[in-house]
């Protein structure tokens, strides 16, 4: 193996800019210099694409924990699942399939030194039942973000027939969130969602009780039929008009988990985006708790909720659906197709097999 290659950034999008397959280049790159003291050459197996990103490609990324990808530069990706191929560290061998939840390149090989932030982890293949991909979903940030969003600010309580309103619910964290909520005991979990196939997913595969397509229907009235007893939970993935809309309908006391604001992220707004007026006073008349969620502020529970989730996903009890793109070339293609909508869970990048 000499030859290796990597994903660029070519152009940003621009103010206000929506991403297009173009803004991303391919091309060959050196192959990773000989290992030294402690070196690891990895392969990449498989890439996430996320959401989060795309604060990256803007010159200022406008977070404190991201910096943005440079012009002509490789980009520095997110979670990936690879395979080491040559070691120079005593913990690592040729063979091993290993995850990282920050930092992965988009390129086929790279050497890495292992280090406190951004750590490899050994992944036990035979705790994934074959299934390689899993550190990208339900087994790793994914999965922490669902979990921990709906354990610290959902205030579920069984007995109390709760209603929860997923946003993007038939993403990677929308599915795995309303199968949780609904596990820790809210009687109805509705979704919202892009179109009638995620719908029917929702609905037939995972349980949901209803489900509603924001393109085609009016999310008001549906939300209205679909939740008689008011919204007790709402996981937001989206923001914008469609959670006005939610917490329109949101009861006295009632909890936002305020995971993620995607209709806004293609816009120059701060985060938290700023919330209309009419909508800060039912937040305040009703007291509606809506603080930010940032899955990194909870470290110190991952071990606990990844014992959990493992329980739950090897049971059974949790599906994981993925949408998988073929090849590192389109890495950049799968970013913008999952920004559009175009994944039914968690939308994951097959770079190469394990040797
Ligand atoms: P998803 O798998 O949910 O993919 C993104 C989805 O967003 C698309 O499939 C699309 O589905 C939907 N979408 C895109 N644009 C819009 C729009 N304008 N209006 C409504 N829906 C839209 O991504 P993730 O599960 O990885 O991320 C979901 C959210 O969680 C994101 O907001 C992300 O930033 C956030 N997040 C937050 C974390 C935290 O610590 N708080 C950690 C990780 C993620 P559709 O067809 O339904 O439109």
């Amino acid at each position: 193996m000499s030859t290796n290659a990597h994903v660029i950034l070519v152009k940003r999008p621009g103010t206000n800019g929506t991403p297009t397959a173009d803004n991303f280049g391919f091309e060959e790159c050196p192959f990773p210099a000989e290992l030294e003291a402690g070196e690891i050459l990895i392969k990449t197996l498989y890439l996430s694409v996320d959401p989060a990103l795309r604060c990256r490609m803007n010159e200022d990324t406008g977070v404190h924990y991201v910096t943005p990808w440079e012009i002509g530069k490789e980009i520095g990706g997110f979670i990936g699942v690879g395979q080491v191929i040559k070691s120079s560290d005593p913990a690592f061998s040729p063979g091993d399939i290993v995850e990282a939840q920050a930092a992965w390149p988009w390129v086929a090989l790279f050497k890495r030194k292992q280090e406190e932030q951004n750590p490899l982890r050994k992944v036990d293949t035979s705790l994934l039942g074959g299934k390689l991909t899993l550190p990208l979903t339900v087994l790793g940030l994914i999965g922490l973000t669902s979990y921990l969003g709906i354990k610290e600010k959902g205030g579920i309580k069984p007995s109390q027939n709760q209603t929860l309103v997923v946003s993007g619910a038939a993403g990677a964290c929308g599915s795995v969130a309303g199968q949780l909520g609904r596990l820790e005991g809210c009687t109805r979990v509705v979704g919202i969602c892009g179109s009638n196939e995620k719908c029917q997913f929702l609905t037939q595969e995972l349980g949901f009780d209803g489900a509603i397509n924001y393109k085609t229907e009016n999310v008001k009235e549906r939300l209205a039929a679909l939740c008689p007893d008011g919204v007790d939970v709402y996981f937001d993935n989206v923001g914008a008009e469609m959670s006005d809309t939610v917490i329109s309908q949101m009861n006295k006391n009632s909890n936002v988990i305020l995971c993620g604001q995607i209709a806004v992220y293609n816009k120059d707004v701060p985060y938290p985006p700023p919330i209309p007026e009419s909508t800060e006073t039912r937040i305040k008349d009703m007291n509606i708790n809506r603080t930010r969620f940032l899955v990194l502020n909870y470290a110190d529970k991952f071990e606990e909720a990844m014992t959990k989730l493992a329980e739950l996903v090897l049971s059974g009890k949790i599906k994981v659906r993925e949408t998988t793109m073929e090849g590192l070339e389109n890495t950049g293609k799968a970013f913008v197709s999952m920004m559009n909508g175009g994944n039914i869970g968690k939308q994951i990048v097959h770079v190469a097999d394990p040797s």
